[in-house]
């Protein structure tokens, strides 16, 4: 970062220095001119009246070789001016143009190393809670009951391992080679499954899911819009103090198929909302930081919703969080043969 810091500086220097030089060598040259023009008008003049041309300043003034001269140097004038001009303005831009790059990759920096290390943390620490729980096995002979309660947290673990390496793949793939598929997927039981996984980790969570019609099912990638939900939901229950609320509204009409998922947790302030769809993006909150991530979670999101050519909007819950809301085609709407010939 020092070293950053000090190579900014330099730059910072050498335009400062180049801005004063080109003013300095402007100023010269503005009366290098002026003194060139006046050489040569006096010189004009004492070569007519020699020739006895004419015969005071004033007739001197009106003679067309003077005009001509004067013109002349009046375009000069400009010329230089509107050189200064032109340069001075694209050094700004120049300057600007750097210094944004520079911020940019600041920012991504600053992200890929936060990236790196939650991700380490995220990879460790279930890796470890496994081991544990193996060494545990094999030095202690255990109660029925607590081999199941071990067992059972250690397939929570390697839930958790399994969820964020498929985040990781899935990641890369949008960014290279991601088509989504088009396979029926029952929107409202795949929310209703997703939620019943929760709550075996989140117990004290409160879900609500309001379906009209009753069953919703789409035509597109599984795995992609299962993500999707799972990262929305898991997002809302994460970032909302316990016992949390949360509110999951699946609408399908003529036009689009909507997806509200809402919790009355911390919020998203209107600057951050722009932010937060970023790869690695996190928000600096104290709140925020205390839990676990990677700033993936919404990127995918994102970019599966684009994919299927659908839109995500965040708006302000009521009376307090935040509401994701997706919006696909219509065309998403999966119609099976047989409703196609209405039997
Ligand atoms: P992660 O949860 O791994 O940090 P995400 O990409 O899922 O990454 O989310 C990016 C950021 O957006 C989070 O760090 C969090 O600050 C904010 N965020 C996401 N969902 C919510 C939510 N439901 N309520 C408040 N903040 C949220």
């Amino acid at each position: 970062m020092k070293k950053y810091l000090s190579l900014r500086l330099l730059s910072l220097i050498v335009i400062a220095y180049m801005l004063i030089a080109f003013a300095w060598w402007s100023v010269l040259l503005y009366t290098k001119n002026k003194d060139a023009f006046i050489a040569k008008a006096e010189y004009m003049k004492i070569v007519m009246i020699a020739e006895s041309t004419i015969k005071s300043d004033q007739e001197f003034l009106q003679t067309q070789a003077y005009q001509d001269l004067a013109k002349q140097y009046q375009r000069q004038e400009w010329m230089i001016l509107g050189e200064a001009f032109v340069f001075v303005i694209s050094l700004v831009i120049g300057v600007w143009l750097i210094n944004r790059g520079y911020n940019k990759e600041i920012v991504v920096a600053n992200q890929q190393k936060n990236f790196l290390l939650s991700i380490t943390h995220e990879l460790k620490s279930p890796l470890s809670s496994i081991r544990l729980i193996l060494e545990t096995f094999q030095k202690r002979s255990l109660k029925p009951e607590q081999v199941a309660k071990f067992t059972n947290s250690a397939l929570q673990e390697t839930d958790r391992l399994t969820t964020l390496v498929n985040d990781l793949l899935l990641a890369a793939k949008i960014e290279t080679t991601y088509q989504p598929s088009k396979e029926p997927i029952p929107l409202t039981e795949t929310v209703e499954d997703i939620i019943s996984k929760l709550k075996i980790k989140f117990n004290t969570a409160v879900f609500k899911v309001d379906s009209l019609p009753d069953n919703i099912f789409i035509e597109g990638d599984r795995l992609g819009i299962t993500s999707a939900l799972i990262n929305l939901i898991e997002n809302a229950l994460k970032y909302s103090p316990k016992p949390a609320n949360i509110e999951i509204l699946l609408r399908s009409n003529q036009q689009n198929i909507i997806i509200e998922v809402a919790d009355q947790g911390l919020g998203i302030s209107d600057r951050e909302k722009k932010k937060v769809f970023e790869k690695f993006y996190r928000v600096g909150s104290e709140d925020t930081r205390k839990t676990k991530g990677t700033g993936l979670g919404l990127f995918i999101v994102n970019e599966i919703v684009k994919a299927h050519q659908g839109k995500i909007i965040i708006l302000d819950n009521e009376p307090k969080g935040t509401r994701f809301r997706i919006s696909l085609p219509a065309s998403l709407e999966f119609k099976s043969e047989l409703e196609h010939i209405n039997i």
